[in-house]
Formats: structure tokens, C-alpha cells, sequence
């Protein structure tokens, strides 16, 4: 039997998939749905592999696009065996239009696939396939409250915690930081000193507004504050990260040097890579050893179907995110939950198994 194997066939798809309740944040306001941009492949030695990424509503079509036209051809001349070749040949075809960006979405949801393919060829679930660190993942709640009412918000950091969810997140950055205050207070006072909770800003602040807010929450005993500030701005991170709040970012850096600079100029407590839009994979692993050797623990950002097996191959893995964007209506399996924490899964890849005719009803048409 041959070591190489052709990737013989790629298929993109394209969806909006509606959320079952409206959700809201500071940079997005409402959002009632979210598009995910699916990635098949097959290689000549018959196995296949499924990646995805995912946006906020907007930028799918053009994923897809990339994906069909120019990367699929490129893929079709390529080794499945071979995932580091096949992502240096991506990040080369379109550097000059991507580091980062809509190439890198494309390239992660390619990337996926490729070590879905490469760990079922194996017979292993992914994060076995990856080193195997840990079989069980601490994970949190990340809540999109923004414009919930007080109410709604305590209704729904209740039922996180009736799910066994021993750490929230919820959302701040409203136009008053007296809301954002009495909101985390509400909450703490709810879940009482013990519980782990977060809270997130989306990059809504400036620094000096961030300082405020920082000043103000300071008592609230927040394991972390995300993104406070837009990402470009290392040393306004280095700044806040000085005043004894734990400062998280990662979402919206999408290369592995951003991620690097961040971590040495920023100085920020917890990196949030996304593997749907880092690079996939193996630009997610790159990305988390380089924390480690900094010893900064890394969490995840959505997608928590597959973060959780590539938080369970990093030894310094912090948590993983859990937010109501899940695919569980779309997937075979969803993932397992036991006292607060993701229980990995024993089957091959990323165990994703797509409902590809419940799917297909929330298909995105071409432009023509
Ligand atoms: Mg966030």
C-alpha cells in the first residue's frame, strides 16, 4: 500500500443557519443568524475528512468562492498525507490576498477536513491522534446577552448553571458602563464568590474607557476580561493587562504572528485562538505552543465540537467555550457534558457527523 494518498474530490457548501433566539454583543448588535461554510473531501484511498468555519452573517459567500476556485484545484494536486505541505502550499497560493482574512477562514475549514481525514485514517478521535493531553476539557458558557433584559440575563446564567455549568460569560459594553457594572454585579450576586465568571466587551472600548471599566469591575473578581479593546492595539493590552484584571483576546487575530506579538507585547493573561479562522489546525497548534512556552494558557472561541479535542492534545489548555451558535441540531453527535466539563469523544477524527439533508434546506444560492 502506497504512504501517499491524492485528495481525489473537494465539495464547499454554504448556509444560514437561524438561532433559536436572537443574541447581541457590542460589535455585532443583533443577530438572528450566523453562515457556516462547509468543506468535504475524499481522498484516492477512499478516506474523507469534514472542516467548517463559520461568520457572523456576512463574508460566506466569498469563502465559498475561494474555496471552489482556487483552492480546491491547488488540493486536487496535493498529498492527504501530507497536512503542514498542504497548508504552506494555501498560505503561498494566496499570501499576497490573505495572511489572515478570508483566506484564512478558507484555509481553516481545508485544514480541519484534512486532520479529520488524516486521524480517521488513523482510527483515532482527533485529540488522540494529537498527543492525547487530557480525555476531559473544563468548559464555560459563553453567553450573547448583550441587550437581554436584567431578567433575561438571570434566567439564562441559571439555566447554564441547572446544565452543570460551573463557569459563565456574559456579555458587557453597553452605552453605560453603570449597566455593564450592575450586570456583572447582579450576576455574581446570582451565581455567588465561588462560581467562575467572565465577561466580554467585544472591542467596544477605547483604552482609557477600558481602564474605567476595568476600575469599576475590579471588585467582581472576573476570571477574565475579553477583548476589551480592538486587537491591533498591543500595547493598549500591555496597559490594561497591568491593572489586575486578567485580560483574554484572540478571536479576531487570525495569524500566528499576530497571535505571537500579542502574547509577547500584550502581555494578556488567556489567548483565544478560533480554529475556524486561525488557519485551522495546525495553525491553532502552532498558536498554543507558542503560549505555552510563554506559560499562557490557551481557550477557544465557538466551534466547541472541535476545540474540544484540540484543547484535549494542549497541555496548557485552559477553557472551552460552549455558546448557543452550537450546530447540535445539524450534527449526529453533540458534544458530552459532565459536571462542567467536555467529555472527548472515542470516535475517529472529529466524530463531526453532518445532517446533510437537514442541512440542505438552509443552503446558500450562488449569486448566479
Ligand atoms: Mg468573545
Amino acid at each position: 500500500m502506497s504512504n501517499t494518498a491524492r485528495i481525489a474530490n473537494v465539495e464547499a457548501g454554504h448556509y444560514r443557519i437561524p438561532l433559536a433566539r436572537t443574541l447581541s454583543d457590542s460589535t455585532h448588535g443583533e443577530i438572528g443568524s450566523f453562515e457556516l461554510v462547509t468543506v468535504r473531501l475524499w481522498d484516492d484511498a477512499g478516506y474523507d475528512g469534514v472542516g467548517y468555519t463559520y461568520t457572523v452573517g456576512y463574508g460566506g459567500s466569498a469563502i465559498r468562492e475561494l474555496i471552489e476556485r482556487e483552492v480546491a484545484p491547488l488540493l486536487k494536486t496535493l498529498d492527504s498525507t501530507r497536512p503542514e505541505a498542504v497548508w504552506q502550499a494555501m498560505w503561498w497560493r494566496l499570501h499576497y490576498v490573505g495572511r489572515g482574512g478570508i483566506a484564512g477562514f478558507a484555509t481553516s475549514a481545508v485544514d480541519m477536513a484534512l486532520h479529520d481525514l488524516s486521524a480517521k485514517r488513523a482510527g483515532q478521535p482527533l485529540w488522540r491522534f494529537l498527543g492525547g493531553a487530557r480525555d476531559r476539557v473544563p468548559a464555560y458558557a459563553g453567553g450573547v446577552d448583550l441587550e437581554f433584559t436584567l431578567d433575561e440575563l438571570l434566567a439564562e446564567v441559571r439555566e447554564y448553571r441547572a446544565e452543570g455549568f460551573t463557569a459563565v460569560k456574559i456579555k458587557v459594553g453597553r452605552d453605560r458602563l453603570e449597566e455593564d457594572v450592575a450586570r456583572v454585579r447582579a450576576v455574581r450576586r446570582e451565581l455567588g464568590w465561588e462560581f467562575t465568571l467572565m465577561a466580554d466587551a467585544n472591542m467596544r472600548w477605547s483604552t482609557h474607557a477600558a481602564m474605567r471599566a476595568i476600575q469599576a469591575l475590579r471588585d467582581q473578581n472576573l476570571y477574565w476580561l475579553e477583548e476589551p479593546i480592538a486587537p491591533d492595539d498591543e500595547e493598549g493590552h500591555r496597559q490594561l493587562a497591568a491593572l489586575g484584571v486578567p485580560i483574554a483576546t484572540g478571536e479576531n487575530l487570525h495569524t500566528e504572528a499576530e497571535f505571537e506579538r500579542m502574547g509577547r507585547r500584550g502581555r494578556v493573561a488567556v489567548l483565544q485562538p478560533d480554529v475556524t479562522n486561525v488557519g485551522g489546525v495546525t495553525a491553532w497548534r502552532k498558536v498554543a505552543a507558542t503560549a505555552g512556552a510563554r506559560g499562557v494558557p490557551v481557550s477557544s472561541h465557538g466551534a466547541h465540537d472541535v476545540h474540544a479535542h484540540l484543547l484535549g492534545a494542549t497541555p496548557n489548555a485552559g477553557f472551552l467555550e460552549v455558546h448557543r451558535f452550537g450546530l447540535d441540531a445539524f450534527l449526529t453527535h453533540n458534544l458530552q457534558l459532565d459536571a462542567g466539563a467536555a467529555v472527548l469523544p472515542e470516535r475517529p477524527g472529529t466524530g463531526l457527523g453532518f445532517k446533510w439533508d437537514v442541512l440542505a434546506d438552509y443552503q446558500v444560492d450562488g449569486v448566479g
